[in-house]
Parts: structure tokens; C-alpha cells; sequence
């Protein structure tokens, strides 16, 4: 028995039982909200593990409900919306959402979320171990933040300062999207749009030197025209 419980926001009845009966299905505990007010009731009363939140809503905006959820919780947030609204996704992720989902999706598609969100959860819950020790490990990566080095398998990385400063910030938010705006203010302090010009260059130079032939599955996904994310490796022992 999964001891995860998941809050369903969406207005949508179809897209709404199709998530349910998904969950249902592998075991996951849900609670269902047709509409914002519903939403941030139903969150603040029984915290979720996490929240799928449809970003048309009725009612609320839902960029309002993950600022406002954002008030007082981190749980995980996975927006739902349509292939349209891709500045809605933005404006979500900026907001504080973890990751987002376009309609139409699988429900192979939403499983896969559901268990990115979980490994983000048990990184979370280890977050505080991980800063106190300093040493952030993920598959073949390793971060010694104290000296301020990175390692592929042992080997030391050869990276700038901006190269190590955007592979701690994807480390940091493993898991979690990230827009190419909070990204360049992260490492600029600003987000004009030759400031995310240069990410994708750092990206790249970046990628080139983490990825090589030998490694099969990169660890830093490209979200086209929204950010990045930092997965965490498979390892052998996880049970997904
Ligand atoms: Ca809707």
C-alpha cells in the first residue's frame, strides 16, 4: 500500500476521474478539488504528499493557489494545463510549482511524475543531512560544496565558475523544473534575455562536459522554451 496521498485540483470531470481512477489503481491515496477554494481547503487541511493542480480553474487563478500554498508549504506541485498555455507554466513554475504536465497526457506520463515527486520528497527529507556534510551525490555526480568541486566518477570536473554555480542550482533543486528565469537570476542577479542567451551557452558547455559517450542517460533535462531539471539518477536499489 502506497502511503502517499495525492490532491487532485481539476474543474475538468473527465481529466478529473482519469487521475483518480489512475491512482486508485496503483494504490495511491487521493482527495478531490473541483475548484480553487476547494484546493486550498483541502491543502491546508490535510497536507498532501503532493498536489496536482490544474492551472484554469474556475474560481482562482492557479498561479494564486501555489502562492499561496507557497505561504506556508513546500509540498510538491505538478500544474496541468494546456499546450497553449505555456506562459501559464512558466508563471506556475516561477510561482513555486515543481513540475508540470500537458494535456493531453498518459497516464504512464503521470505515473512517471508522480514518482519524480516522490524521489524529491526523500531528497528533501535528506536535504539537511546533505548541507551539513556538504557533499551532494547523485549516480556518477558528486559535489564537494565546501571545496567547491564537482566529479564525474572520481574524475574532478574542469568547470568555469559559472558552469559550477549552474550545476549547484540544478543540483540544490533536484527534481523540481527550473525556469531559464530563475535560473539567470540565481547566477546574474537579473533576467534579461541575454543573460538566458548565455545560459544556453554555459548549458551546453556545461553538458559537454558531463555527458559523454560512456554515460547513457544525462542527468540535466532540457525543457524546451521553459528551463531545466536536474533527475536523479536510477539507482538499482530504488523501487519504482
Ligand atoms: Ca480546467
Amino acid at each position: 500500500m502506497n502511503k502517499f496521498r495525492i490532491l487532485i485540483v481539476e474543474d475538468d470531470p473527465p481529466i478529473r476521474n482519469l487521475i483518480a481512477t489512475t491512482l486508485k489503481t496503483h494504490d495511491y491515496k487521493y482527495l478531490l478539488a473541483k475548484n480553487g477554494e476547494e484546493a486550498i481547503m483541502q491543502a491546508s487541511t490535510y497536507n498532501p504528499d503532493v498536489v496536482f493542480l490544474d492551472l484554469g480553474l474556475p474560481d482562482i487563478d492557479g498561479v494564486d493557489i501555489i502562492k499561496k500554498i507557497r505561504e506556508w508549504s513546500v509540498m510538491p506541485i505538478i500544474v496541468i494545463s494546456a499546450r497553449s498555455e505555456d506562459e501559464d507554466k512558466i508563471e506556475a513554475l516561477d510561482a513555486g510549482a515543481d513540475d508540470y504536465l500537458t494535456k493531453p497526457f498518459s497516464v504512464e506520463e503521470l505515473l512517471a511524475r508522480l514518482r519524480v515527486m516522490q524521489r524529491r520528497i526523500a531528497l528533501l527529507q535528506s536535504d539537511n543531512e546533505m548541507m551539513e556534510s556538504s557533499v551532494y551525490v547523485n549516480g556518477w555526480l558528486k559535489i564537494d560544496l565546501a571545496a567547491g568541486c564537482a566529479y564525474k566518477n572520481d574524475e574532478e570536473l574542469k568547470l568555469t565558475p559559472i558552469e559550477y554555480k549552474l550545476l549547484c542550482i540544478l543540483a540544490r533543486n533536484t527534481g523540481k523544473v527550473l525556469t531559464h528565469k530563475y535560473i539567470t537570476q540565481k547566477i546574474w542577479g537579473s533576467a534579461w534575455d541575454s543573460n538566458v542567451a548565455s545560459l544556453r551557452v554555459f548549458m551546453a558547455t556545461l553538458r559537454k562536459k558531463l555527458d559523454d559517450e560512456k554515460e547513457t542517460v544525462s542527468l540535466i533535462q532540457t525543457h524546451v522554451g521553459i528551463g531545466y531539471r536536474m533527475i536523479k539518477a536510477e539507482s538499482s536499489k530504488e523501487s519504482t
